[in-house]
């Protein structure tokens, strides 16, 4: 566990040289060795005795499931990175936003939920957590002090995500923070998009912070991983024991690729943030480009709040496109050679998604005649990935002129 308090400039400006030298299980070697363990023995009956009596620590191996040197060094590694007192692993993003709202909701409590979170997560509220009698409001994005209209008196959290991953709303953090304060609520955020790098919600006061560490923690699309940070022992040791008990584990190979990928976050943040600064400058003076959705840019709902609160950008943004007709959109996809087409982000490569083929985009508003296409700038040469793109929008007009 970290004792580094977030507050503490030195912490904040020294986050590269942490991000490589945290999280060292075995002072012997650079890269910590990767445990494969499910049965840990113990040394004797005497030794056996003690831990069987002792509560969990993290000194000491218990068995697979409760963590291992492998598991125990990307936490300390992740709350290096944010100054957390504890970091909940989990196998996915998915199972540790799964996890927060089912350790801290109960039968007839209600949640606020921003309306601008990932698919996944809306789909739980609507579909688990009802059926568990947990009811759900969703709020726009932009809605700050006014979000206390919306508490009612089985209101137990407000959940958050800034920028929304689809449609990029920057929500005021702070002010929200203080409306749960008020009316003795919990916060959560899923910290996917910023990472504690350029955005820490514990320092905003915010109570659990999810990321998926599929994302930018690793960074290489080899592997999924979530994880769940707090400032607050008590919130830390409820989360951690609910995932104990529902047997959530994260495998030693992929805990091992996490901790990789994170000895490099920082530069490639950088790198990612460059990349796309150059790519949506291009873009803005493209014709077919109506409006940037990049926090950066003033075309983005909440940018002063990006501003405001925000170190910096990263490699995902979208851009809003006229509406064309599915030959034209396929036109320009298919003659693409260097952005894949897929789901997920925050690896080395540059991907290309067309978002409204495949959902429902509830908090934007987008005119009928206009679609929403979501890049993620990868560690490719702006100059290349802006050429591929110039032969995506010269394929939609040779198109048009046919
Ligand atoms: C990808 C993603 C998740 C889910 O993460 P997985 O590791 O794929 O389960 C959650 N929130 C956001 C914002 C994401 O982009």
């Amino acid at each position: 566990m970290s004792k580094k308090a977030a507050s503490d400039p030195a912490y904040v400006k020294h986050l590269n040289t942490r991000l490589v030298h945290a999280g060292r299980s075995d002072p012997r070697v650079v890269s910590s060795p990767v445990f494969h363990a499910s049965t840990v023995l113990f040394a004797d009956y005497a030794e056996f005795c003690e831990r069987e009596a002792a509560p969990l620590d993290r000194e000491h191996m218990y068995y697979g499931r409760m963590g291992t040197p492998t598991t125990r060094a990307l936490e300390d590694a992740v709350c290096e990175l944010d100054g957390s007192v504890g970091a909940v692993l989990a196998s996915s993003g998915t199972a540790s936003m799964a996890s927060i709202l089912n350790c801290f909701l109960s039968p007839g409590d209600h949640v606020l939920m921003v309306d601008s979170v990932y698919g996944p997560t809306r789909k739980f509220c609507l579909g688990s957590l009802a059926r568990r009698g947990v009811s759900t409001t969703f709020y726009d994005p932009l809605m700050d002090e006014e979000l206390h209209t919306l508490v009612q008196d089985n209101t137990r959290m407000i959940f958050m995500e800034s920028p929304g991953s689809a449609t990029f709303e920057i929500q005021d953090v702070p002010a929200i923070v203080a409306v749960a304060k008020q009316h003795g609520l919990l916060t959560a955020i899923d910290n996917t998009w910023a990472t504690p790098l350029l955005f820490n919600p514990l320092e905003f006061g915010v109570d659990l912070a999810m990321q998926s560490g599929t994302k930018y923690l690793n960074g290489h699309a080899d592997c999924l991983f979530g994880v769940t940070t707090t400032a607050s022992p008590e919130l830390y040791t409820q989360l951690h024991h609910h995932t104990l008990a529902h047997g959530m584990h994260l495998a030693p190979d992929d805990a091992m690729l996490a901790l990789r990928g994170m000895r490099t976050l920082a530069i490639r943040m950088e790198a990612h943030d460059r990349g796309a600064r150059t790519v949506a400058s291009w873009l803005e003076t493209q014709p077919r480009v109506r409006r940037l959705l990049h926090p950066a840019w003033d075309s983005c709902p909440g940018h002063a709040i990006f501003e405001r609160d925000f170190k910096g950008a990263n490699g995902l943004f979208a851009m809003v496109m006229q509406r064309e007709n599915e030959q034209a959109m396929a036109a320009f996809i298919d003659s693409l050679e260097l952005y894949g087409v897929g789901f997920s982000w925050g690896g080395f490569e540059s991907l290309c998604l067309p978002m409204h083929a495949t959902r429902k985009l509830p908090s934007i508003a987008l005119a009928d005649d206009e679609t929403l296409v979501r890049l993620h700038i990868g560690l490719e040469h702006p100059q290349d990935l802006i050429d591929d793109l110039a032969r995506g929008f010269a394929a939609m007009d040779a198109l048009a002129g046919a």
